[in-house]
């Protein structure tokens, strides 16, 4: 059966939150990862609030992109979500493009990537049932 891409955003939410659940707060019941497909209200395709700046981890993906961008938006959130922040080097940056670089440094960037390996791995898998997929990558 050919799963929607709404349907793929869906089973790739459960699926991370099977193979990589939050740890990070110290009541097990607000390490929950609530996902929202919504209209945001600020200039981006989604945004984390997690532990440090709020009681529960929350991913908010914007409403305006397709659901096969939203898919790699949540990835991407996903890893935000599951690194502890370094507040102190966030409220050194003065600028914009500095606390960019501060939430997407290397810590983050090798949790994205073993997401994102896992993910394609677990997406093989899934693809080799269906005829249409390519099967060489
Ligand atoms: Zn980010």
């Amino acid at each position: 059966m050919k799963l929607t891409a709404k349907q793929k955003f869906e089973r790739t939410v459960d699926w991370l939150r099977k193979e990589f659940p939050s740890i990070l707060h110290s009541r097990p019941e607000n390490n929950v990862i609530e996902i929202y497909v919504e209209a945001l209200a600020i200039e981006a395709y989604g945004y984390a609030r997690k532990h440090g700046y709020a009681e529960r981890n929350e991913i908010h993906i914007s409403n305006k992109i397709p659901w096969d961008f939203r898919l790699h938006v949540l990835l991407h959130e996903w890893a935000h979500i599951l690194i502890p922040l370094d507040i102190d080097s966030i409220k050194e940056c003065k600028w914009d493009s500095e606390r960019r670089a501060a939430f997407h440094d290397d810590k983050w960037a090798l949790c994205h990537v073993k997401i994102y390996r896992a993910y394609l791995k677990w997406q093989f898998g899934f693809g080799k049932k269906e005829k249409n997929e390519p099967q060489n990558h």
